[in-house]
């Protein structure tokens, strides 16, 4: 059984969509398996997207990440990484099919509501970077 990291970013905490958006992964049979509530810095941003440095958003995407709450979480479930993604929609919201969190909450391509791992590899080092072997069971 799969497992990836979520985060619900700062744009959608702060409209109290943190229950909206964990319903929509609960019902396509994706489980909560782990969840805190965290203020990063914009050099944890910065760590944790540290793939995306070179790209002219990097700036944003951290400050972004920064200015409030994000509630990280590990999801679990058959193909949990691509369920997940699914679920999130395409990246930009004007891109996103109906019924995904990004169509229906996201602001922007930038302030696009969640975050998911793309490949089981890299969703092995994300839920690393978050949660200790003992938050996990
Ligand atoms: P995520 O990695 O957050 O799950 P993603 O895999 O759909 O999203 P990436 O290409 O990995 O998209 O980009 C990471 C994040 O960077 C996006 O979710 C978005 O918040 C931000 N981003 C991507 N493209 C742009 C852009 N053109 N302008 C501003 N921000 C962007
Ligand atoms: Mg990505």
């Amino acid at each position: 059984i799969e497992r990836t990291l979520s985060i619900i970013k700062p744009d959608a905490t702060k409209r109290n969509l943190t229950g909206k958006i964990n319903a929509k992964f609960e019902d396509a049979g994706l489980r909560i398996v782990a969840q805190k509530r965290i203020q990063l810095t914009v050099d944890q941003a910065g760590q944790f997207y540290a793939v995306h440095k070179e790209r002219p958003f990097f700036g944003e995407l951290t400050e972004f990440m920064a200015s409030g709450p994000v509630v990280v979480q590990v999801l679990e479930g058959e193909g949990a990484v691509l369920k997940n993604r699914e679920v999130m929609g395409a990246t930009n919201p004007a891109d996103a099919a109906p019924g995904t969190v990004r169509a229906e909450f996201a602001e922007s391509v930038g302030e696009n509501s969640v975050h998911g791992s793309d490949a089981p590899e890299t969703a092995a080092e994300e839920i690393a970077f978050f949660f200790s072997g003992l938050e996990l069971v």
